[in-house]
C-alpha cells in the first residue's frame, strides 16, 4: 500500500467512492481504504435504491419538477428544523448535478419510461440497485487509478492541534501507521457496534436487528470524536423500521421490511394492542412503527391477520406463521391463548361500518382504546396468521460536525485542516432527526464529492 498517499479514504461506499474520484480527478495519488471483503464491499450503499434531488422540469429519470425550494422545505419539515442551513444549502443545490455526475461515472439510473419501479417526482432510482451503481464507481474509481484496498480497516487516527498526523490501519499483513496529507472519513456510522448500541439504548438494543453492513461498528467515528472533533446530532436517536423478526442480525436490506398494519392488528408478547394500526397508511408506514417496537418488551411485537387481511396484505419475504384457530395461532407465538382471544374479541366486538360508503377504509372502531381508526375489518375468517416483528436499525443520528468544506469541526471551535468526512457519519449536520426518502445517498455524492475535492486541494496546496 502506498503508505504517503496524497489523499487516504477511509470507506467503500457512495462517499467514499465519489471523494476517492474526485480527489483522483483533481490530481491527487488517491486510496480507498474498505474494511470489507470484496463480495460485501459497499457499505449500506449496497441496499440502497434512490436518491433525491432538485430539479426544474423533468428528466430522464425524475417527473415533473422538484424545486430547490421544495426540497429545503421538505428537509425542514422532516427534521422540524434540525438541519444546518448552510449545509441543506450546499445538498440541495449539489443535488441538481448528482445524476449527470453518476452517469458520467457510468452509472446506470431507471428512466421513467422503464416502469420497473414506479417513476418518481423526488427521486431517482438506480437501475439494478445500490450494488449496481457500487460496481460501476469501484470500476470507475480502479480506470483513474485509485488505489482500493479491501479487509484493510483503519483501527483510528490521532490528530495533533489541528492536523491528522497517523492513521492506524491494520490488514492480513498486520497493523502499521499511515501518513496521509489529507483523509476523508467516509466510514459511516456505529449501528452495527452491540456495545455502543447496548450503551445508548440499554437492553432494548439486543432486540434491535441491523438492517445494513456489519461493518459500521464506528471506530473511526469514535476515535475522531475522542480526539477532539465535535459531535453532532443524537447518540440516543437512531432511524428505526419495523421489519421481520426472523431477518438475519445483520444486512436483511429492505425485503424483510414489514408493512401489513393496517390490514390487522399489531399486538404485543402480552397479546396487547398498543397503537391505532390505522392512522399509519402512507408507503413508509413501517418507519413509524420501528420506534413502538423499540418501546415494547423485548422489542418484539406481532401483526395479528385473519384470511381476508392476508389477501390483502403487501407480498411479504417471509411466510406467515399461521393456523386454523386464534387460540392455535397464540400457541405457535407463545403468547397466553386467553389474552389473545380477549383481545380479538374486544376489537372485533369494537368495529364499525361506514353505513354511507363501500370503502372499508372508512371503517373503524368505538370505544376501543387504542382505536383503530381506518382499516378496522373484524378478525373471523380463518385461517389466522400473523407477522412477528422487531425494530431494524437503519442508521443513528450521530456524527462528526463539519463546515462547509467538509472540514471536520473540533470541540474548540476550530477546523482540522486535513481530516474531512462524507457520507452518514456528517449527515446528523443536515438530519438531526427524521428522514425524508433517498437523502442518504444524496449527501454522501454530494458531500462526497465536495470531501474529494478540498482533501485534493489541502493536499497538493
Ligand atoms: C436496507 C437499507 C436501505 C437503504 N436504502 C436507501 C435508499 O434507497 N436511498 C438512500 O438515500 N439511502 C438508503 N439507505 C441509507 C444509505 O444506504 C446509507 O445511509 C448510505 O449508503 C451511506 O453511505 P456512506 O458512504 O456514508 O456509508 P456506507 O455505504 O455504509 O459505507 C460505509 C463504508 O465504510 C466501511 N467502513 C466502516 N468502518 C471502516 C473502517 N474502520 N475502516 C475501513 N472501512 C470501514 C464499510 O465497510 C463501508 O464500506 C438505506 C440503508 C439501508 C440499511
Amino acid at each position: 500500500m502506498r503508505d504517503q498517499p496524497d489523499v487516504l479514504v477511509i470507506g467503500g461506499g457512495t462517499a467514499a467512492l465519489c471523494a476517492a474520484i474526485s480527489a483522483r480527478h483533481a490530481g491527487a495519488r488517491v486510496s480507498l481504504l474498505e474494511q470489507a471483503p470484496h463480495g460485501l464491499r459497499g457499505g449500506n450503499t449496497r441496499h440502497s435504491r434512490n436518491l433525491r434531488i432538485a430539479h426544474a422540469e423533468p428528466t430522464p429519470f425524475s417527473l415533473g419538477n422538484y424545486p430547490e425550494s421544495d426540497f429545503l422545505q421538505d428537509l425542514w419539515t422532516a427534521t422540524g428544523g434540525a438541519s444546518d442551513p448552510e449545509l441543506a444549502a450546499r445538498l440541495v443545490r449539489g443535488s441538481t448535478e448528482a445524476t449527470d455526475w453518476l452517469v458520467a461515472h457510468r452509472v446506470h439510473l431507471q428512466p421513467t419510461s422503464s416502469d420497473v419501479l414506479p417513476p418518481s417526482r423526488k427521486t431517482a432510482f438506480l437501475l439494478g440497485g445500490g450494488k449496481a451503481m457500487l460496481n460501476a464507481l469501484y470500476a470507475t474509481a480502479a480506470r483513474i487509478g485509485v488505489e482500493i484496498r479491501y479487509e484493510t480497516e483503519v483501527n483510528g487516527l490521532r490528530l495533533s492541534g489541528t492536523c491528522v498526523e497517523r492513521v492506524e490501519i491494520s490488514d492480513s499483513g498486520g497493523t502499521r501507521i499511515a501518513k496521509p496529507r489529507a483523509l476523508v472519513a467516509c466510514c459511516g456510522g456505529a449501528q452495527a457496534n452491540r456495545d455502543w448500541l447496548r450503551a445508548q439504548w440499554g437492553e432494548a438494543a439486543d432486540g434491535f436487528v441491523n438492517r445494513g453492513t456489519p461493518y459500521a461498528s464506528g471506530q473511526v467515528l469514535l476515535s475522531m470524536l475522542d480526539q477532539g472533533a465535535a459531535a453532532v446530532g443524537d447518540p440516543g436517536n437512531a432511524y428505526l423500521v419495523a421489519v421481520d423478526a426472523r431477518s438475519p442480525a445483520d444486512d436483511g436490506g429492505i425485503a424483510t421490511r414489514v408493512r401489513c398494519m393496517p390490514q390487522g392488528i399489531v399486538v404485543d408478547i402480552e397479546g396487547r394492542r398498543f397503537h391505532d394500526e390505522g392512522v399509519d397508511t402512507a408507503s413508509t408506514r413501517y418507519a413509524v412503527w420501528g420506534r413502538r417496537l423499540a418501546a415494547c418488551p423485548r422489542q418484539l411485537a406481532y401483526v395479528i391477520l385473519d384470511a381476508r387481511g392476508l389477501r390483502q396484505a403487501p407480498p411479504a419475504l417471509y411466510p406467515p406463521i399461521a393456523a386454523e384457530t386464534l387460540a392455535g395461532l397464540a400457541v405457535a407465538l407463545a403468547i397466553e391463548p386467553t389474552r389473545l382471544l380477549a383481545t380479538v374479541a374486544d376489537y372485533n366486538a369494537a368495529v364499525r361500518p361506514q353505513r354511507d360508503t363501500g370503502d372499508s377504509g372508512t371503517w373503524h372502531t368505538e370505544g376501543l382504546d387504542p382505536p383503530k381508526s381506518r382499516h378496522a375489518l373484524p378478525l373471523i375468517e380463518p385461517p389466522f396468521a400473523a407477522f412477528p416483528m422487531r425494530p431494524g436499525i437503519t442508521f443513528t443520528y450521530h456524527g462528526v460536525a463539519i463546515d462547509a468544506r467538509t472540514r471536520v469541526r473540533l470541540t474548540d471551535g476550530r477546523c482540522a485542516e486535513n481530516l474531512f468526512a462524507a457520507g452518514v457519519i456528517m449527515a446528523p449536520n443536515i438530519v438531526g432527526r427524521g428522514y425524508v426518502s433517498g437523502l442518504s445517498l444524496t449527501i454522501g455524492v454530494v458531500f462526497g464529492r465536495i470531501a474529494g475535492e478540498e482533501a485534493a486541494r489541502h493536499a497538493l496546496g
